[in-house]
């Protein structure tokens, strides 16, 4: 098929070039070619003619084929995109179903840099900025739309919390989930809802469908072809959905019954197999040339990509299928892997070497890109690449260093994208937001460490906990992939060959490995009571949802009978984790009344870090001095206070202030933003006044924020044993304080702690001193 039709190129977007006269249409119009060159759009037809037929429809591309920035405005010219007004049955109501394009990215980097580019493509000003504008997005403190959004770009979450308000999501024709593959927990939980909606006959839409469009770059196509026609069948025939549609005997527990979820996954997904042809590749000797897998899903598995079988080589009845696929054929250069002889300890130590390696003997142009675990390896490897590049000869090219991870401040987001001046190379120092959410043009070296922070669930603590782990292998070839996008690229490994086929195949769904607490809450405020029959891709262990549930009951989200109160519903609006809602419910409360304090803490909690880690000894006395008047005796609860009030009281030079007391600009710019959308939040509902002066922070002021945190956090805490040591009240478990924080080395009664971090022991983060009748008196014993 051709790229786009003949009308298509000469009026992109339905636009003469008459009319394109404006800045924005006038580079609208420069975009276009490259837009259409896209592989997406050799199936752009197909794409629109299979959502005319089906109301679901799967799509499998690989990062960069087009699929997040071109599918939403494939769609968006079809009949069935426009809003109708219809009534309601059994009420006289008439409403306003559909007309808007949701599309949901797991990260809020990607749902804002998307956003932006589909309305440069478009020639439309971007969200809130103008009342025509037609492209927005909405993610976690930032909503910015207008009354004519057609395409909305939104992190899972801001999508599920427009469920609790709209249950039906009538303001939606589509909804687009997009990067499926990254199977975090608010996509399982979109995944479910959808499969649901999608067989429930639409009755709270006046019938008008929603279409449903499933992306990834590495689906388990075949898995979830099965999700979603399974409770169509089972709609169709009638059937509860505890009965196997299929009728096969080892396939029978598929949708009931919650135990043994791991193991029961009878759906060998052809991409295991196409990347078993990928290993083959790397396997060449180091330093040969190897191509980078295509997703030939339905020849790797001896199928033709569009068959409609099911796994076990059974026929559908297709006149009852509800769900259409659609395969975007990739375009890969080769890519040449090179892996270490011996392990690597020290990996920033081992990327920074090898960027300035290929720097000096790989001619330009060229871009590297670095991934790292988060941002405290980002940014230590930016001072140390930064304070090296210093001294590159003139003859040398110039390094322009460009940090890129979720709590980055947007601007600084957006330089990734920006060509670099001539004669400059761009190191961009990632985390594995650059595996797949977004595509940066223009590099041809990856330098992969080979891990990532994940996070995992500790059920002997009760509490999840980030680990540095390994990546898996299908992370490896898609982090390996980025380097020959435009051309054949390099991957450097920093692990052996060896440690690269002991990793696993994929990665482990975050459903099976987190804490489930905000996902439960979520599903009961949407009205799902019976979780345990929910539709979920891989159902959770039946010791996870209990946990789960038991923490909301002692948070007091649930009632003895286990249905949501009211705390729960106001809890589930917030955009925390369950118990940063609960604490900021609780300052709310009389008892505590401290929300603006609160506020100021939980931005800086939900910013990884904003004191820069300076390792070297000599700097350690400077730093603790320029921070003295910062720092509380308290906890790092009452430092992060203090530093927010007195970087926010500043009034000449913030930049410079932040400087003086060795903490991260960036990360204060992203404080401040967070903690300007709670407050404007809080003063909309009236919740909190726009006080003139804050409270005095006198040590009565600072147990009461304490106690305040204690309503959340209670299950965080440790007591001091007679040794030295702190265990977890509950659990029992040894836990040290972090060196990063302001009571390291202290002995106190108990603490209170923000996170749990394991890397060579259990650390606890985020520390403040508690005392155990405080912990007894929020447990209610
Ligand atoms: P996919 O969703 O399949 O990974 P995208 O639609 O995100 O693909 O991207 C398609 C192409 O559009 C990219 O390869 C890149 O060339 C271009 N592109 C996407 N986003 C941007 C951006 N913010 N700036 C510049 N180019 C972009």
């Amino acid at each position: 098929t051709q790229n786009s039709t003949p009308e298509s190129w000469k009026k992109p977007n339905g636009m003469t070039h008459k009319l394109a006269q404006s800045p924005l249409k006038a580079k609208a119009d420069a975009l276009w070619p490259l837009r259409k060159s896209l592989p997406v759009w050799s199936l752009a037809q197909e794409i629109r003619q299979g959502l005319r037929e089906k109301d679901v429809m799967l799509l499998v591309g690989e990062t960069g084929s087009g699929k997040s920035t071109q599918v939403p405005q494939i769609l968006t010219t079809e009949s069935w995109c426009n809003s109708r007004s219809v009534t309601l049955k059994n009420s006289e109501k008439t409403v306003c179903v559909g007309g808007c394009i949701a599309i949901t990215e797991p990260r809020r980097v990607a749902a804002i840099t998307l956003a932006r580019r589909v309305a440069e493509e478009m020639g439309t000003p971007l969200g809130s900025s103008s009342p025509a504008s037609k492209v927005g997005y909405s993610v976690r403190f930032d909503n910015s739309t207008s009354p004519c959004t057609k395409i909305k770009f939104l992190t899972e979450g801001m999508l599920l919390q427009e469920m609790l308000r709209d249950p039906w999501l009538k303001s939606y024709s589509a909804v687009i989930v997009d990067e499926v593959h990254e199977r975090g927990v608010n996509v399982d939980l979109i995944l479910g809802f959808m499969r649901n909606m999608t067989t429930g006959g639409f009755e709270g839409r006046g019938r008008v469908p929603l279409k449903v469009v499933v992306m990834s770059a590495t689906a388990e196509i075949e898995r979830l072809e099965n999700f979603f026609e399974e409770g169509y069948l089972a709609m169709s025939k009638g059937l509860g959905l505890e009965q196997s549609v299929t009728g096969d005997s080892d396939n029978e527990s598929e949708w009931s019954g919650i135990s043994d979820s791991v193991q029961r996954n009878p759906h060998v997904p052809a991409q295991h197999k196409a990347n078993t042809i990928s290993d083959g590749l790397d396997h060449s000797p180091r330093g040969e040339s190897s191509s980078v897998i295509g997703y030939k899903l339905g020849q790797a598995n001896g199928d033709e990509p569009h068959n409609l079988s099911n796994p076990n080589g059974k026929e559908r009845n297709k006149s009852l299928s509800h769900v259409t696929k659609c395969h975007i054929e990739g375009r890969q250069h080769p890519v040449t892997v090179h892996y270490t002889s011996e392990p690597v300890q020290d990996w920033v130590d081992a990327a920074l070497r090898t960027i300035f390696q290929i720097h000096h003997k790989e001619p330009m142009p060229g871009d590297i890109l670095v991934f790292l675990t988060g941002q405290e390896t980002v940014e230590s490897l930016e001072s140390l690449v930064t304070e090296y590049a210093l001294s590159l000869s003139r003859d040398v090219p110039k390094m322009l260093v460009l940090p890129l991870f979720a709590a980055l401040p947007q601007t600084a987001q957006q330089r990734v994208f920006q060509p670099a001046p001539p004669r400059t190379r761009k190191i961009i120092l990632a985390t594995n937001i650059a595996e797949t959410s977004v595509t940066v043009s223009g590099v041809r070296f990856v330098i992969d460490c080979g891990k990532a922070k994940i996070k995992q669930f500790r059920s002997r603590i009760g509490l999840d906990s980030l680990l540095v782990k390994p990546i898996s292998k299908s992370a490896a070839i898609q982090r390996k992939g980025r380097a020959g996008r435009e051309a054949p690229g390099q991957c450097y490994r920093l692990y052996t060959e060896a440690s690269y086929h002991e990793m696993q195949q994929n990665n482990t769904p975050e459903i099976l490995r987190c804490d489930l607490s905000h996902a439960i809450l979520t599903m009961k405020a949407r009205g799902v009571d019976d979780i345990i029959n929910f539709p979920f891709l891989d159902q959770p262990s039946r010791d996870a949802l209990e946990k789960a549930l038991l923490q909301l009951y002692q948070l007091g989200a649930l009632t003895d009978s286990g249905t949501i109160n009211e705390t729960g519903t106001q809890m589930a609006k917030l955009p925390l984790t369950v118990s940063l809602g609960r604490v900021l419910i609780a300052a709310a409360e009389p008892e505590f009344n401290c929300v603006s304090e609160v506020i100021d803490i939980i931005s800086c909690l939900s910013v990884e870090n904003i004191f820069l880690n300076l390792a070297s000894e000599e700097k350690k006395e400077e730093v603790e001095s320029a921070r003295r008047e910062l720092y509380r005796r308290e906890g790092d609860h009452l430092t992060l206070l203090t530093t927010v009030q007195a970087y926010a009281a500043e009034n000449s030079d913030r930049k410079a202030w932040a400087e003086r007391h060795f903490i991260s600009h960036r990360a204060m710019q992203a404080v401040t933003d967070v903690r300007k959308q709670l407050r404007a939040q809080h003063q909309q509902a009236q919740i909190l006044r726009q006080e003139a002066t804050p409270h005095q922070l006198t040590s009565e002021r600072a147990t009461t924020l304490v106690k305040c945190f204690l309503k959340g956090f209670k299950m965080n805490t440790a007591r001091l044993m007679p040794d030295g040591s702190y265990k977890t009240v509950v659990g029992n478990q040894t836990v040290a304080i972090h060196p990063s924080s302001g009571l390291f080395g202290k002995k106190v009664e108990a603490i209170m702690y923000n996170e749990f971090v394991f890397t060579t022991k259990s650390y606890a983060r985020g520390v403040s001193a508690v005392q155990m009748d405080w912990v007894g008196e929020a447990m209610g014993v």
